[in-house]
């Protein structure tokens, strides 16, 4: 057998928390579950698996906490609150997974590692925020944050208003050499959860921002950080699509590098859904990965034999 090949998974928002939920551990715990069996598979075909995922309804429900408690205990900050989440989805993971694996006789230590993001803070998403966090508020209340914390807020679709902060580019993990330590000595990492925790070099050191890095862009820094010849994006629609939810729709079973830059330049990838992913896949393809893959959930297996999805090669 050849050398062991390294997948990086970016689990989408439905691996952890469907539509409709409403976010108890439970839920939580039997979607993970659900997911982990899917892993768990590709990992007993001989796959080195590293599992990053998103953590948007995560961190949503942690901001209200914080929020809703702060007359009793002080309300953490954007960037403890992505380490919090990756803790707790990286928790879950670790159960989940090595019961599955353990049931299907593979001793294998299952580990997160909570991860920081290098972002720079000359990067040119500081000047305009344009991701929404945390609950809605009313114009009022949004009005009085902007006035006294200096923050930004936007009216989001009818729904009242919500705070928006900086989605800067990722550009290399701190925990890098640590994590391909463990992934290579065999260790079945969670990684870099939610995109990474945004942080910045000041005097030499690293200090946490107010941002939040796009999941799957996050997913590709670190599919490179560890040398992965496969990078798959499991979200909740089997194939990327052009002219997607028109009449004209047509489902892509692959894209070269030269079709995703004309795609994308007719902007068939919406900004914040699919945008990101292809721009993450495209990245991924251009640094010299071998395939990545956009498919879904459920399809996992699969699509990396190529059987489903949709991959973007050379
Ligand atoms: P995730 O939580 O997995 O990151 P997102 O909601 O961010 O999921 O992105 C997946 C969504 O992207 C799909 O549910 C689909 O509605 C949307 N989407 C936008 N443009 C396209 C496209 N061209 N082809 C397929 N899906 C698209
Ligand atoms: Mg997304």
């Amino acid at each position: 057998m050849g050398r062991q090949k390294t997948i990086v998974v970016a689990l989408g928002g439905n691996a952890i928390l469907q539509p409709g939920q409403k976010g108890t551990a439970e839920e939580q715990l039997r979607n993970v579950d659900a997911t982990a069996k899917q892993i768990a598979q590709l990992i007993a075909s001989g796959y080195r698996v590293v599992i990053t995922h998103g953590n948007g309804p995560q961190v949503g429900n942690l901001l209200i906490q914080h929020e809703a408690g702060s007359s009793q205990v002080p309300a953490l900050p954007l960037d403890v609150c992505g380490a919090q989440s990756q803790g707790q989805i990286g928790y879950m993971m670790q159960q989940c997974l090595g019961k599955r694996l353990k049931e299907m006789g593979i001793e294998k230590p299952v580990v997160t590692v909570v991860t920081q993001m290098i972002v720079s803070k000359d990067d040119p998403a500081f000047a305009k925020p344009s991701k929404p966090v945390g609950p809605f508020y009313t114009e009022e209340q949004a009005r009085l944050r902007m006035e006294q914390k200096g923050e930004t807020w936007v009216e989001d679709a009818g729904r009242g208003w919500r705070k928006v902060v900086p989605s800067p580019d990722p550009i290399s993990m701190v925990e890098k050499e640590a994590i391909l330590a463990l992934v290579e000595s065999g260790v079945v990492v969670i990684a870099n959860g939610g995109g990474g925790i945004p942080v910045v070099q000041k005097d030499g050191y690293y200090e946490g921002v107010e941002a939040v890095i796009d999941k799957d862009l996050g997913g590709q820094r670190l599919a490179m950080d560890v040398g992965a010849d496969m990078f798959v994006i499991l979200t909740d629609v089997d194939k990327v699509a052009l002219h997607y939810k028109t009449p004209e729709q047509v489902n892509l079973d692959q894209m070269t590098l030269a079709e995703v830059e004309k795609y994308q330049k007719e902007g068939h990838f919406k900004a914040g859904s699919m945008g990101p992913k292809v721009e993450a896949c495209r990245r991924f393809v251009a640094a010299g990965g071998e395939v990545a893959i956009i498919a879904s959930l459920d399809t996992a297996i699969d699509a990396i034999n190529g059987r489903a999805g949709t991959r973007i090669v050379r």
